[in-house]
């Protein structure tokens, strides 16, 4: 039971999904775990739970861990920018949290600082490439407009970087 709490908090903290998880246990878990723990009902519930089993990783999931190229712009501890493939602006740039956050809809008291850090990361890179005026944008949910299921911030402008 207990490591089962442990791995919860751990996977949230993480961002990772289902998918993130069930890696986890193959790779790094599975040599340390007893097989009683295969026997509990509970780790079989919570890998069939809707949280564990919600989505595959997104285009950002991927470009985040570099498995697909992307054209990259910045990056820090906490956030990543890159180039937005079908650019609707002179410089359009989508700022991405590292940690997964699914969109603005989905923020919770933990996650509630992730926009903020996007927006001090888009306001420093304008800063940086001398841009003046920009906007700067959250869709939110399908009918939002949100294409890509993972929290991500437009800069546009019409001046170049
Ligand atoms: P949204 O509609 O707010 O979800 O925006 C998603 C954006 O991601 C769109 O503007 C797409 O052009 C852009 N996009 C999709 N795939 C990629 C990719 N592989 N690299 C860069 N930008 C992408």
């Amino acid at each position: 039971m207990g490591i089962i709490v442990v791995l919860k908090h751990w996977s949230r903290r993480k961002g990772f999904t289902g998918w993130k998880i069930k890696e986890f246990l193959s790779s790094s878990l599975l040599h340390c775990l007893n097989p009683s723990h295969f026997r509990s009902i509970h780790l079989f519930t919570y890998l069939q739970s809707p949280y564990t089993s919600v989505m595959e990783p997104t285009i950002f999931h991927k470009i985040r861990d570099r498995e697909i190229p992307a054209d990259i712009v910045f990056e820090d501890e906490d956030v990543l920018a890159f180039k937005d493939i079908h650019p609707k602006a002179k410089t359009h740039l989508l700022f991405i949290p590292k940690q997964f956050v699914e969109s603005i809809a989905e923020l919770t008291p933990e996650s509630a600082h992730l926009p903020g850090l996007l927006i001090l990361a888009a306001q420093h890179y304008a800063k940086e490439k001398g841009i003046r005026g920009y906007k700067l944008l959250f869709n939110v949910g399908k009918e939002g407009g949100q294409e890509v299921p993972y929290l991500h911030l437009h800069l546009m402008s019409e001046q170049s970087a």
